[in-house]
């Protein structure tokens, strides 16, 4: 463990983090960082409280699934984790139930695009559909609703963002919780406008010439 603690670290700090942010409420959620140079990751374990996350609460597990002994045990989820690095390059995963997130969730098929920000998580978010909490078929569900996208809806369920980092990851799930609020919001006043298709190519277009997202500039 003494050449990761790094991640182990960084992993519990963005518990804490996601914590502060009102993000997750006691232990609704999970976090997990690719070990680099393994084909391992490192998890939250089952029932960690977030605020209080510590490096002791982070478990190493390897691709199969394999826990090493006498870590504990992880996240219930283990198999979303395992399954959208299977799928996909994303360093981070974090799952977690927020508040605005999870009420989309409850109602949509998909989280349209409002505003152009969304742009970053890859346009329209779409809602797996529901299967219970620590399934097979939820995971599948999830990689599925995942393709092309930096974060998903899960019905009735929560949220799970990715990223090439996870300081990205825990971005781009406040992002999705301020999309998600912003939704709620601007249907208590009436019918949202939605962008359509080539605003959204447009934005893409304007900020591939801008690099925005890779220098952080925001206009
Ligand atoms: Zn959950």
């Amino acid at each position: 463990m003494t050449d990761h603690a790094p991640a182990y670290a960084a992993v519990a700090a963005g518990c804490r983090r996601l914590a502060a942010q009102g993000l997750v409420i006691g232990s609704a959620g999970n976090v997990s960082v690719r070990l680099p140079g393994t084909d391992d990751l490192v998890v939250t374990r089952s029932g960690v409280a977030f605020a209080d996350c510590t490096p002791d609460d982070v478990v190493r597990v390897g691709s199969s699934g394999r826990v090493l002994p006498g870590t504990g045990t992880p996240t219930s989820e283990i198999d979303l984790h395992l399954g959208i690095y299977a799928d996909t390059s994303a360093a981070a995963v974090v799952h977690t139930h927020a508040p605005y997130s999870t009420a989309v969730a409850c109602v949509l098929d998909e989280l349209p695009v409002l505003h152009y920000q969304q742009m970053l998580l890859g346009g329209p978010v779409r809602v797996a559909p529901y299967a219970t909490f620590g399934t097979p078929e939820l995971a599948a569900h999830v990689r599925d609703a995942l393709v092309d996208r930096q974060a998903a809806l899960m019905s009735n369920h929560g949220s799970v963002a990715l990223g090439a980092s996870l300081d990205q990851a825990i971005e781009h799930a406040l992002l999705l919780e301020w999309l998600a609020a912003l939704h709620h919001r601007s249907s208590a006043l009436g019918t949202p406008r939605v962008l359509t298709a080539e605003e959204q190519s447009d934005v893409v277009a304007q900020a591939v010439r801008r690099s925005y997202g890779t220098q952080q500039e925001k206009p």
